[in-house]
């Protein structure tokens, strides 16, 4: 089971969040059916969104959007704040290593464009915050966003690393943030901690990379753990769900379905479960109009 550990410096002056989250990019990878770099931007954006939900008080659904205008196309994930996360890539078949060292590119891949937040506490009016891409690396990308638009001095690492058959092999990542209040010298401190930090993929790669990143962040500075979650990929479309999105067709629309198709079949995009709409459905629907 995927978690998600939430952290703070016993001085007060930093907070941070370490997750495991190779079971929900294992899932995605499945269900998508990406290929290597396909694989390693949605696993990122799917860690991404499990970050920022995270950051969220109540109940709270939180889509990010990495809109890029290379081959990978747009990422679209949705998080809440119970741990759930479902998404997908437009282009799940993007597949460019180095040659030398087989390193899985994905910036140049996602290209330039922009990290959208759409934030939805339940009031009916959901609240929008972009930023641009610097890098289409997602991490960088989200430290980038957390700073500007919440002006959080932030670390972000995250990563998907990947086996000989590009299966995934382990997903994670760490937030590190600056609280209010922090003074000079444990900000300098810290600094100097995430830039001597090894790389994230190292530490992924260790045997428990959650220790690894805390022990990593924190050194023999004190910290408590605060709480622990459980996160996993769940998608939560239904066939009831799309059965309201086909009564807001046109009645001539559904006439026609059910007259020539004998049916209608859905593929949910988030989670490529197929619904099928049989002829009584269809009519039921028709008579629901008339
Ligand atoms: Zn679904």
């Amino acid at each position: 089971m995927d978690k998600i550990i939430k952290t703070i410096a016993e001085n007060g002056a930093f907070r941070a969040y370490v997750l495991d989250s190779s079971q929900t990019v294992r899932v995605a990878q499945e269900k998508h059916q990406t290929q290597a770099s396909s694989t390693v931007a949605l696993g990122r954006t799917l860690i991404a969104s499990q970050i920022l939900a995270a950051n969220e008080k109540g109940p709270t659904k939180l889509t990010l959007k990495v809109l890029g205008q290379s081959s990978i196309g747009a990422i679209i994930t949705v998080a809440d704040s119970q741990g759930r996360v479902k998404g997908y890539v437009q282009n799940p078949g993007v597949d460019i290593k180095k040659t030398a060292t087989g390193e899985v590119l994905v910036g140049p891949f996602v290209g330039q464009g922009e990290f959208l937040v759409i934030t939805d506490y339940g009031t009916g009016t959901p609240y929008h915050s972009m930023t641009p891409l610097i890098s289409g690396e997602i991490g960088e990308d989200l430290a980038f966003y957390l700073t500007e638009s919440q002006q959080t001095p932030s670390a972000v690492g995250l990563n998907v690393l990947l086996d000989q058959e590009d299966k995934v092999q382990v997903a994670g990542g760490f937030l590190l943030q600056v609280l209010p209040g922090a003074k000079e010298e444990d900000i300098a401190r810290f600094e100097k901690r995430i830039e001597s930090m090894p790389s994230i993929s190292s530490l992924l790669a260790s045997e428990d990379h959650i220790e690894a990143l805390l022990a990593a962040i924190y050194g023999d500075e004190p910290y408590k753990r605060l709480a622990e979650e459980e996160l996993r990929f769940e998608c939560d479309c239904s066939k009831e769900r799309f059965m309201n999105a086909l009564a807001s067709l046109p009645q001539a629309d559904l006439e026609e379905m059910k007259e020539q198709d004998k049916g209608a079949e859905i593929i949910c995009q988030f989670c490529q479960t197929t619904y099928n709409f049989d002829e009584n459905d269809l009519e039921e629907l028709i008579r629901d109009k008339s």
